[in-house]
């Protein structure tokens, strides 16, 4: 029996995860999946009953849970608190607490929401790319930081750093996803121009010799952002550092079109995962049944697969919402012209029903 830690959040988050829920009671009634789910604050809505975005309890059941399911935090009425109190916190503080270090992304884009992209239907249609970014470690943490001043004017500084077990474990946990999907590897990085580049390069090519089944292939950041934009279809999985990955796991999501569809995994050694739709707290249609569920319900897919290694069950989530999709609903974000437009409850309810 899995147990997992459901933290709605805020905004949107607790209509969504709803949802989710949904997909899950059907999935351990009828599919044998023995769940178990246990409830817990985070974000603003913690702030507001605990006095803190993390409160003791979350994090203490985050340990005694296997996974977490997340929705979103934020909102409008948390931003003028002290930034330790914020509801962002309590995200971060996750991530450090579990050591969430893998932060995986896909980008899919559903054949049936191709219109839905900026870019040429033909160059996006059918995308299926993951991008693996390291999470808690390189210029975000790095030591010394800070604004001084110096020379007799103001000095702003960061510091790019990686451990080679950074580097290692990041390509390791890379290497094993490829090989559940097309076997190629593409890590990214500023060898040309940064030594920490060259020592990204060096490590991540060490680590290959344990994956022969799978091919390595490198690529400087720029070219990179270039090339998920003139032909994002060429990429299978790729890895890259925390600054290069937050910058492109955003650009690939928005190859997309469609921010309501898009899950995300944030991983550690032991395949611990926080899993949460790669959207916000949407404060602005939250409450009013607007919200697109999928990529809440689609975590819960990647949960089972990275997490619990339950393809099977992953696969009928994954076959479920193309079902929905095939039949024509659709919630406002993504609806065309002609689209059966749905609430974010009845698309919950699509989803179970098309489970088979
Ligand atoms: P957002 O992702 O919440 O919303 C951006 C736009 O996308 C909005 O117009 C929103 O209505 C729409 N949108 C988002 N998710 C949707 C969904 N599932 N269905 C339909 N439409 C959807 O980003 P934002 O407006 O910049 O931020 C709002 C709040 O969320 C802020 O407080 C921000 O800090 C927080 N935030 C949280 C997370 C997280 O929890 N991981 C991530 C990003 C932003």
């Amino acid at each position: 029996m899995s147990k997992v830690l459901v933290l709605p959040g805020d905004g949107i988050g607790k209509e969504i995860v709803a949802q989710a829920l949904k997909v899950i009671e059907r999935l351990n009634t009828d599919f044998n999946l023995s769940m178990e789910l246990v409830h817990g604050l985070v974000g603003g809505s913690a702030y507001d009953e605990t006095g803190s975005p993390l409160p003791q309890e979350t994090l203490d059941a985050a340990h005694q849970c296997d996974s977490i399911l997340l929705g979103a935090v934020g909102g409008y009425e948390w931003e003028s608190l002290d930034r330790d109190l914020r509801p962002e916190k309590g995200l971060l503080g996750l991530r450090a607490e579990m050591d969430l270090f893998s932060n995986l992304r896909p980008a899919i884009l559903y054949p049936q929401l191709a219109s839905a992209s900026t870019l040429k239907e033909e160059v996006v249609s059918g995308l299926d790319l993951m991008i693996v970014r390291e999470l808690v470690g390189g210029i975000y943490f790095g030591q010394p930081r800070g604004i001084i001043e110096k020379d007799g004017q103001m000095y702003g500084f960061n510091t790019a750093t990686y451990y080679q077990s950074e580097i290692e474990r990041i390509g390791h946990s890379a290497f094993q996803i490829a090989q559940k999907r097309d076997k190629r590897v593409c890590s990214v990085d500023k060898a040309n121009v940064l030594e920490i580049g060259e020592f990204w390069r060096g490590v991540m090519e060490g680590v290959a010799k344990d994956y022969p089944d799978v091919e390595l292939t490198h690529m400087y950041a720029d070219n990179a952002a270039m090339q998920l934009v003139r032909a994002p279809k060429q990429f299978d999985v790729m890895v890259t550092s925390n600054l290069f990955g937050d910058i492109l796991s955003d650009c690939a999501a928005m190859l997309t079109g469609s921010i309501g569809m898009l899950p995300s995994a944030s991983l550690n050694k032991n395949n611990y995962g926080m899993y949460e739709p790669i959207h916000g707290s949407a404060p602005d249609i939250a409450g009013q049944d607007l919200a697109n569920p999928l990529a809440t319900i689609l975590s819960v897919s990647m949960m089972l697969r990275y997490s619990f290694n339950q393809l099977g069950i992953a696969e009928k989530i994954d076959a479920a919402v193309n079902k929905v999709l095939d039949q024509g609903y659709r919630t406002k974000d993504i609806a065309s012209k002609g689209d059966k437009v749905v609430g974010t409850s009845e698309m919950g309810d699509l989803v179970v029903g098309a489970l088979q």
